[in-house]
């Protein structure tokens, strides 16, 4: 016998919630439906946690054995309901994810619906919203409402709100040769990405009553995707889901062993978290342990370096030592005495010299890369001599907002090259 409903479950390192949120299907009060779970390549906590639901026969469970590597090619939860897709065979379609409960009653009403209004192809309804800390704890919650019939449901719809019939999703591949479209600038919203396809059809039909709760969490990926700008500058010091720390530098991701952390005078505060897609599109480096400190050409860039047996201080860049003059230009550029690197002179001298770095603003001299400028209210970031405008909201981010500015005038300003301002890009679908 085909079930009536289809729901199809992505999952991905949520070992907190994702128990929940299958139990939340085991204990719907409408039994005709199949589960699909789909993992992609989750961590062992969160597969083990899947695996001991999977005694019930209408739980299919699929792993994407996706290498991390390979992850920000597609939008994967898109790439995973596709393959669910092609192997479910409910009458009716409905999706969850890893950080969504439903309430007991949803499948039925929303099934009993359609049933009942046999010209309706598409259902949504209330939701609510909890927003919790790092530990699960809720700290606000809200209702995001229904409004209406719908025929620009992006963006006000969730992903877990929804049920439609399967008859659509043959007109949908008929115009478009795929159900969801897993293109990897859908990652923030393949919901709305989909949406976008069934309105082709049928606008979305309200039922007013809250039927599932949706989590967000500092952990979630809009949460970490948010005003991460596209190109993380060098210097950035950022991690995944996982503990392990990573440098980017010339858009590569460099490991960051736990011991070189402490000696390099790196800050945890600094680290900044985001998405694994994201993090895993970066190239793997050069690792930065033990080896750094024979080898300069593996020596991380923007690190303050003093020889043991001579006082002048040095700001490491693009392996090179940069003499900085005196106080006034280590401190026109706020340098961090806490963060000076004490090696011996022999390794120190082993780097070539590079342009050394004083307080005159001119061609001769170029700027220390990794600082933070401000010119009138126009902020930039150094990297290569080159000034790249940036977003209060990616300095925020990049947890540079605290730092202090190095002042620039107009006319100083004016002197340097600005990149591509460094900016968070969103696909909208309105
Ligand atoms: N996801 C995935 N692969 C990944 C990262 C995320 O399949 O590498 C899935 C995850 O299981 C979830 C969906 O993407 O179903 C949305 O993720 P999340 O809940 O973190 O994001 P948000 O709620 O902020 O959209
Ligand atoms: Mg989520």
């Amino acid at each position: 016998m085909k079930p009536i409903v289809t729901v199809i479950l992505t999952s991905y390192n949520k070992p907190e919630t994702v128990g929940r949120a299958i139990e939340s299907v085991l204990d719907q009060t409408f039994h005709n439906w199949e589960l699909f779970i789909m993992d992609d390549a989750s961590n062992d906590e969160t597969v083990n946690k899947i695996k001991s639901y999977l005694g019930d026969p209408r739980i299919n469970y699929f792993n994407s054995k996706i290498r991390n590597e390979e992850r920000y090619k597609t939008t994967r939860y898109a790439t995973l309901i596709n393959e669910a897709i092609a192997l479910s065979s409910g009458k009716y379609l409905t999706y969850l994810t890893d950080d969504n409960f439903f309430y007991p009653r949803r499948l039925s009403t929303l099934a009993n619906y359609l049933d009942t209004h046999s010209h309706i192809d598409i259902v949504y309804t209330k939701q609510k919203v909890e927003i919790v800390d790092s530990n699960g704890k809720v700290l606000s919650d809200y209702i995001r409402n229904t409004r209406g019939v719908l025929s620009h449901p992006q963006n006000i719809v969730d992903h877990c709100s929804i049920m439609h019939r399967r008859s659509l999703l043959k007109k949908i591949y008929g115009k478009f040769n795929s159900y969801w479209d897993d293109h990897p600038s859908n990652w923030h919203n393949a919901d709305a990405a989909f949406w976008s396809r069934l309105t082709e059809f049928q606008p979305f039909h309200p039922i007013d009553e809250v039927l599932d709760i949706a989590i967000k969490g500092p952990t979630s990926f809009q949460s970490l995707n948010a005003f991460l700008p596209e190109k993380i500058p060098s210097g950035t010091l950022v991690k995944g889901l996982a503990p392990t720390v990573y440098l980017i530098e010339d858009q590569k991701r460099r490991v960051v062993t736990n011991k070189v952390f402490k000696l390099l005078k790196y800050n945890q505060q600094k680290v900044v978290s985001i998405p694994d897609p994201v993090l895993f599109k970066y190239e793997e480096g050069q690792p930065i342990d033990s080896s750094i400190f024979t080898i300069p050409e593996y020596f991380p860039s923007y690190r303050l370096l003093k020889g043991d047996s001579q006082p002048h201080i040095y700001f490491i860049e693009n392996h090179k030592k940069r003499h900085i003059l005196n106080l006034r230009a280590f401190r026109k550029y706020h340098f961090n005495k806490h963060e000076i690197i004490k090696v011996n002179q022999s390794f120190l001298e082993s780097f070539p010299d590079g342009d050394p770095i004083t307080t005159e603003i001119n061609e001769r001299f170029p700027l220390p890369g990794g600082v933070v400028f401000k010119c009138g209210s126009q902020k930039y970031i150094s990297e290569n001599n080159i000034l790249y405008p940036v977003h209060p909201k990616v300095l925020d981010k990049l947890h540079l907002r605290a730092q202090k500015f190095a002042i620039l005038n107009q006319q100083e300003c004016r002197l340097y090259k600005k990149g591509k301002a460094l900016e968070w890009k969103l696909k909208k679908w309105r």
